[in-house]
């Protein structure tokens, strides 16, 4: 977990993006307390101020600093009480992340340097009462930088700084392992996974029934997974929610270990193995190439095959094209997608379906 690259960079720029550029207003749009622009500098820093960004420009490259920098500089919290390196890193991170760096350079220091050197000097120079020069310092201890790394990556995972309960924090290790490309998650994801595992288990059996309780969960999941961010691109949606009920069924709702938990999963994939390779339908085949193709795809319901069905039925010739295109359009619309404003290339997707409805159910 790199600061600059994995955390800060990134916020700036969906920030700068969603809220500057697209102009959405949603509740979901990304708050950075380094945009220039949303944080205008409003007061005069006195010299105390310009001695610090003096020498903090100078030391790691900042570009840019904000209202929040004078801010967050002014309360002076970084003082000679704080006690563990976890409080340290944090309040050194809080006055770091208010500014903005060069998009290619980033931060032109070690982290653990940065929030070593931060501290000392603060408190040495009285927070900057007189000019400072930079100067070098001893070897950091092993300790410090294990401590400092883990409080940073833990600080760039969890975006709103919420509490996790024990059954979280498994959860997002074991999907981390799974998704290597995930990145942070938020607030709403950490609140709908706990109304998720207050769920009975025989109700996440009905995830691929169509009512009431369908909906219920696919909208949990679809807000879950929208609380997760990734490095690049997401992960098709449907491979995701597999993934997510695989290990809250496996688990036990996050019961048992870590270690139990693959035992599991490991016996069950072997023994499905056995049972039913042979035995994939059209359906489920049509539904694997789907998702592949529609990466927002999350499930379907009985509907959803009942129209499948009736395709496979269809005479696919001039005479009846509509009827077909007709019949696709349902078969598309039957299926829950983990985006509300989802902007779906019919004619696109109908006329792949097409060229391969042939090879599904024939396979
Ligand atoms: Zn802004």
């Amino acid at each position: 977990m790199e600061l600059f690259q994995d955390y800060l960079q990134p916020r700036a720029q969906e920030h700068d993006q969603q809220v500057h550029q697209w102009q959405t207003r949603t509740k979901e749009q990304v708050v950075d307390p380094s945009c220039s622009m949303c944080n205008m500098v409003r007061t005069k820093p006195k010299i105390d101020f310009w001695n610090f960004w003096r020498w903090y420009r100078m030391t790691t490259g900042a570009e840019i600093y904000t209202q929040n920098t004078i801010q967050v500089f002014y309360k002076k919290e970084i003082t000679q009480e704080l006690n563990s390196m976890e409080e340290i890193t944090q309040k050194v991170v809080d006055l770091i992340e208010t500014m903005r760096y060069h998009p290619r350079n980033g931060i032109e220091m070690k982290i653990e340097d940065l929030v070593r050197k931060v501290t000392l000097i603060m408190i040495q120079s009285d927070y900057f009462a007189e000019e400072v020069e930079d100067e070098e310092l001893d070897e950091i201890s092993n300790e410090d930088v294990i401590s400092i790394t883990s409080t940073i990556s833990s600080i760039a995972q969890n975006e709103d700084g919420v509490e996790q309960s024990e059954e979280f924090i498994k959860f997002w290790e074991m999907l981390k392992e799974t998704e290597p490309k995930l990145r942070s998650f938020n607030e709403d994801a950490v609140e709908v996974f706990e109304e998720l595992i207050k769920m009975e288990e025989e109700e996440f059996q009905q995830l691929k029934e169509s009512g009431e309780k369908q909906q219920e969960i696919v909208e949990k999941l679809r807000k879950l997974i929208h609380g997760l961010k990734f490095k690049g691109l997401r992960p098709a949606g449907r491979k995701l929610v597999g993934k997510i009920m695989e290990l809250t069924i496996f688990s036990k709702k996050f019961s048992l270990t870590k270690e139990e938990t693959k035992e599991r999963i490991i016996w069950n994939a072997k023994k499905d193995e056995q049972d039913n390779t042979p035995n994939i339908t059209p359906f489920e085949r049509f539904w694997n190439w789907y998702g592949d193709f529609v990466h927002e795809a999350i499930s379907y319901g009985k509907e959803t095959e009942e129209i499948f069905a009736r395709l496979t039925q269809l005479e696919f010739s001039e005479t009846w094209k509509k009827d077909v295109d007709e019949c696709f359009r349902k078969l598309i619309d039957s299926i829950v997608y983990d985006n509300e404003n989802k902007d779906l290339q019919y004619e696109y997707i109908i006329s792949e379906m097409k060229k391969r409805l042939g090879e599904i159910i024939i396979e």
